[in-house]
């Protein structure tokens, strides 16, 4: 592809054009002109893209605009995503990517999901002294966490399959924003000055992220030349310089003896922080086994729209999709807001009961995806929904093995699913003028994943091992640790069709909230009679099978008292790690019959996301 690469390479010097302009290194987008282009819609034509970042839809943008597709695109979104959000993915993390091909109809998935090592215990998360787990707060910054990283495999299969770039070219805007730097705004300084406390206690993290002991300053130029030099190696040796060779011995080391600050100590702020910095398994023969997955997506029917999901090892297909299953049955857009609120939540309640029993990796576990997905079993399923009263949770999973559609006995109250997965993540959408489209959804789990830089890389190593279930001697588990295993995910990458064509794509950030706000923003657009970017705005709330509703407290205040008569408890969402009661980030493009594309981010969440089109509509 000589001339496309050209092309590329082009764009790549207006960009570079624009950065070293500024005797010490402006970037791209800086000031008012930054603030004028960051919107959280765009309608046009000839392609479209969403993500959280400006960048990084900067970066899709020129790629489409010089002939990139949407693979290419979407590759080139992410790495710079790997620069600008380094606290929610990058090459030290995975995902999921799904691609609508419009030259077959078919919408195909790559699983890019992070491996556990192959000589990692099924006990390495119990304090043998205890025989309990070990605290979240502890094993989060650890090497025990880290598992195979996924997203670079990723991009190269995506272009291998669907793209036209080679990988070195669809990275050369990132290495551009790496090395001559991005604006920092509130939200990388907040989330830094979340994770300050664990990115102290690790050397090479804290000369990164923490400059002089403190979080990088808002509108201040936020560089980082190592990444630039390790996409670089990587753009020049291809992938094997990473999974093979010395870096791939460097990050074996670093997950094997964590660095860490041997003088740390917890700050006066701080006093009980607990930071062990467990060593992790992973080995360069971990590294160099890594493979990817081509994978067919699950897929539902709801409302004469067909829905597209991630399949196992993501438990997003086969929940998403069995929850509207379940809600197919009703008539959500005839019923008051708060009864179809009311549904929404006990519908996700119960496909969160049968994810817990039935789901993880099937590589290890026989998981019942076409069952999950049967409009039967969702029917069936559907007979637990009281429209007046909220059902007391946990409630129990449905009988994959004999359903028929009819309703059975009341069942039993399940035990208490323990959700460790956590809110951090980034997500995209891109179309091109083609009418391909990519909803890919990647991470290191934890914001800041697990807290540890390689050194002199750039690069945070995820911590995605965390989302297995802790107690793994529970022989029943689906998500118990094994070795070589994927931990299950809650990563929702959709992609809908209406009459065969694209309707919406869609995903978030957010642990298993994804599931919820897909969900949630599927139903605003299709049932509630939102805009695609009112459904995004709307606030959220998530039942994921807990006593408690999670909610934002613009749901709580719109809708808390007209829910409280069904007996839903809300409490506002938020963690530990984390000062925004925010639920998801979610991006998405919705396509008309006419080749016009809008493309939605946030408008405020995580600081706003970035739409954009490749023609805007006049
Ligand atoms: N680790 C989570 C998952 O795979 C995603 C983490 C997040 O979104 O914050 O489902």
């Amino acid at each position: 592809m000589p001339t496309l690469r050209r092309q590329v390479a082009a764009v790549t010097a207006v960009l570079a054009l624009s950065v070293t302009a500024g005797a010490v290194g402006t970037p791209a987008f800086a000031g008012d002109d930054r603030q004028a282009r960051k919107t959280s819609i765009a309608t046009g034509y000839g392609g479209a893209v969403s993500t959280v970042d400006l960048d990084a839809s900067a970066a899709a943008i020129e790629v489409l605009r010089h002939g990139g597709n949407a693979a290419d695109a979407a590759v080139a979104a992410a790495a710079t995503l790997g620069v600008t959000e380094p606290y929610s993915a990058g090459i030290g993390g995975g995902g999921y990517f799904v691609f609508y091909d419009a030259q077959s109809g078919e919408v195909q998935t790559i699983d890019g999901r992070e491996t556990a090592p192959e000589t990692m215990p099924a006990d390495a998360f119990i304090n043998a002294a205890t025989q309990k787990p070990y605290p979240f707060a502890e094993l989060v910054s650890s090497g025990v966490s880290v598992g195979v990283p996924g997203s670079l495999a990723t991009w190269e299969r995506a272009l291998k399959r669907w793209g036209t770039l080679r990988l070195g070219d669809a990275l050369q805007p990132a290495i551009d924003v790496a090395q001559d730097g991005f604006v920092v705004d509130d939200t990388f300084r907040q989330q830094t000055l979340d994770n300050k406390v664990r990115f102290s206690a690790f050397t090479p993290t804290s000369s990164l992220f923490l400059p002089g002991g403190d979080a990088p300053a808002v509108g201040s130029i936020f560089r980082n030349p190592d990444l630039a030099a390790t996409y670089r190696l990587i753009a020049k040796k291809g992938t094997d310089a990473f999974y093979a060779g010395p870096l791939a011995e460097e990050m074996a080391a670093t997950v094997q003896a964590p660095p860490k600050d041997p003088a740390w100590v917890p700050p006066a702020s701080a006093p009980a922080t607990s930071i062990p910095a467990f060593p992790g398994y992973l080995t360069t023969a971990d590294l160099a086994a890594y493979t990817t997955l081509d994978q067919d997506p699950t897929h539902v029917e709801y409302r004469g729209y067909d829905v597209y999901g991630m399949a196992p090892s993501s438990s997003g297909g086969t929940t998403v999709g069995e929850a509207l299953n379940i809600l197919e049955p009703f008539n959500l857009g005839e019923m008051s807001t708060p009864a179809a609120l009311h549904h929404y939540l006990e519908a996700t309640a119960l496909a969160f009961a049968d994810r817990g029993k039935y789901v993880g990796d099937p590589a290890f576990v026989d998981v019942p995806t076409d069952a999950l997905t049967d409009s039967l079993f969702g029917k069936e399923r559907s007979c637990n929904i009281n429209p007046a009263t909220a059902a007391t949770k946990p409630v129990a999973a449905g009988d994959v093995s004999t359903y028929d559609g009819v309703c059975p006995v009341a069942p039993a109250a399940a035990a208490h699913e323990t959700d460790t997965e956590n809110v951090s993540t980034t997500n995209m959408t891109v179309a091109d003028k083609w009418g391909n489209v990519v909803e890919y959804t990647l991470t290191i789990e934890q914001t800041g994943g697990s807290g540890i830089v390689v050194p002199g890389r750039g690069f945070l190593l995820n911590n995605e091992l965390t989302d297995f279930s802790y107690d793994s001697t529970n022989p029943e588990d689906p998500n118990r640790v094994e070795p070589g295993k994927r931990p299950r995910s809650s990563m929702s990458p959709t992609i809908i069709l209406k009459d065969e064509k694209p309707f919406l794509a869609l995903g978030s950030p957010g642990g298993s909230t994804i599931i919820t706000t897909v969900l949630q923003t599927i139903l605003n657009r299709v049932d509630l009679g939102m805009t695609v970017s009112e459904a995004i705005a709307a606030p959220r709330a998530a039942q994921r099978n807990t006593v408690n509703v999670t909610a934002e407290p613009g749901f709580i205040s719109a809708y808390g008292s007209g829910l409280t008569p069904y007996g839903h408890k809300l409490v506002p969402a938020g963690d530990a790690f984390s000062s925004a009661a925010e639920i998801g980030a979610a991006t998405a493009i919705e396509f008309d019959r006419h080749g016009r594309m809008e493309a939605a981010a946030e408008p405020a969440r995580r600081g706003g996301g970035s739409a954009m089109v490749v023609t805007p509509a006049p």
